[in-house]
């Protein structure tokens, strides 16, 4: 694909929406005319850094956002805006802490090596009133609601429409249902290259929170937004392809996996803990992972780092196939980051021949207490972050240019929410 101004014409396309993903995760855009969009794709679109969130200074010069013409998406709702996804560039380098240039590296990286990494995310979230209270559906209260029908339909509107949308972008939508919280739902389409996956997770929220609105409701992809119920996870499926071969595979393994597979799974468990600070982002995931039981009996997200088959109360579950299902990502995860993030410690992985050990053929919720030596997961955004920080291996691979500010913006945020007092302080402490 080429020039965006004939692009334009062709497609009936009136404006551009010039898109970036910032260090928080938060999509931002400007919207440029078709008619001045030449100068746009040669040059960028300027924004100041420090306004989004990056680690910058108000006296630092424009940041400018170079769109990519592959990643264009007319808007299913709004086809005379076209969205692109773009690059990070200032002082005519690309920036480090732009989160798809930090993807673009690691891709770079795993292409040394040969691997082509190929990725689906299930990005679950909620439909809930829009000030942001409740679930939207009061018939939806049962203690089961997993793939209720009645619930399901009651939301017809929102689920036909998103799907439609991805039918016509070509994204092999393949099912879409009620998951397991109330209010909650997944919708899932085809896995494909990792940039592509992660583009398409950024428009997919971007969607479903406007699709949503237009319906008069609002989408969060908030990790836990209801104490009680199951929180909304992101997992991730990885497989390994070198010239069109899935090399994550061995059909003669107990879980299909080749021993790339496994180093890659060891990397990833190697890594858990500073994995955390990516992949649950906020003060919030951590209400997700390690949580209580919910209302449905199970919370659906891990608790140790251990990997088994195809069992889904660990922090990584072997379907077959030679793929692997990696558990842990919560909606917060930023798309680009998450992938970077997975991509960087399943490298070290490979590169360390690391060792994820035995699996664990075990049903964690029940039983986990007797595997008294597996490791726990962190409990908090700041264990998580001091992980990371230490890290060598996904300094490594990140870069000091990405981790430092990364580091520096999330310290910020726990630091923030350290100046809160909760009502439960309150209620416990008042009579100490
Ligand atoms: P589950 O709920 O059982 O974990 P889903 O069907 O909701 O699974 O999601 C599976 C995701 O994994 C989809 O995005 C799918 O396209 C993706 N996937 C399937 N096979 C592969 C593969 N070989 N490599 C990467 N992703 C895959
Ligand atoms: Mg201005
Ligand atoms: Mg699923
Ligand atoms: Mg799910
Ligand atoms: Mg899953």
């Amino acid at each position: 694909m080429g020039d965006l101004a004939e692009i334009a014409r062709e497609k009936n396309i009136r404006y551009f929406m010039i898109s970036f993903v910032d260090l928080a995760g938060t999509q931002r855009a400007k919207l440029v005319p078709a008619s001045a969009i030449t100068g746009v794709q040669k040059n960028g679109a300027g924004f100041a850094g420090f306004a989004a969130s990056f680690i910058m200074s108000p006296a630092d010069p424009d940041l400018l956002a170079i769109p990519d013409p592959n990643s264009l998406i007319q808007l299913p709702w709004k086809p005379e805006v076209g969205w692109l996804a773009s690059d990070l560039v200032m002082h005519g380098k690309p920036v480090s802490q732009g989160p798809r240039n930090a993807l673009k590296r690691l891709i770079a990286r795993a292409m040394e090596h040969g691997i082509d990494v190929k990725t689906g995310v299930e990005c679950e979230f909620f439909l809930i009133t829009p000030d942001g209270q409740a679930v939207s559906d009061p018939f939806d209260a049962s203690n089961k609601p997993c793939y209720d029908a009645s619930a399901l339909m009651r939301r017809y509107d929102i689920i036909a429409e998103l799907s439609d949308a991805m039918q016509t972008l070509g994204w092999e939508p393949y099912q879409s249902d009620h998951e397991d919280a109330n209010g909650q739902f997944e919708m899932n389409w085809k896995y494909a290259d990792i940039l592509l996956t992660a583009d398409r997770h950024v428009f997919f929220k971007f969607m479903a929170r406007s699709i949503a609105e237009r319906h008069g409701l609002r989408a969060t992809f908030m990790p836990k937004p209801f104490m009680h119920l199951t929180g909304s996870g992101c997992h991730a499926h990885i497989s390994l392809w070198k010239d069109n071969e899935n090399v994550c595979g061995d059909p003669g393994d107990r879980l299909e996996l080749s021993p790339t597979g496994y180093h890659f799974v060891g990397g990833l468990i190697h890594n858990a803990d500073a994995l955390c600070a990516m992949l649950n982002p906020v003060v919030n995931s951590y209400k997700r992972i390690n949580a209580p039981r919910t209302v449905s009996g199970a919370t659906w997200s891990p608790n140790t780092v251990t990997y088994s088959d195809d069992n889904r109360t660990h922090m990584i579950r072997v379907p077959g196939g030679g793929r692997f299902e990696i558990r842990l990502p919560d909606g917060a995860a930023n798309p680009y980051l998450m992938q970077a993030a997975i991509l960087a410690a399943g490298l070290d992985g490979v590169e360390q021949k690391r060792d994820p050990g035995a699996p664990l053929f075990v049903n964690m919720y029940t039983d986990g207490h007797k595997v008294t030596d597996a490791k726990r997961l962190p409990l908090n955004l700041l264990d998580a972050l001091r992980a990371l920080d230490k890290s060598d291996a996904l300094r490594g691979m990140l870069g000091d240019g990405l981790i430092d500010p990364y580091l520096a913006l999330k310290t910020a945020e726990w630091n923030t929410h350290c100046g809160y007092l909760s009502e439960w302080e309150r209620t416990v402490t008042l009579d100490c």
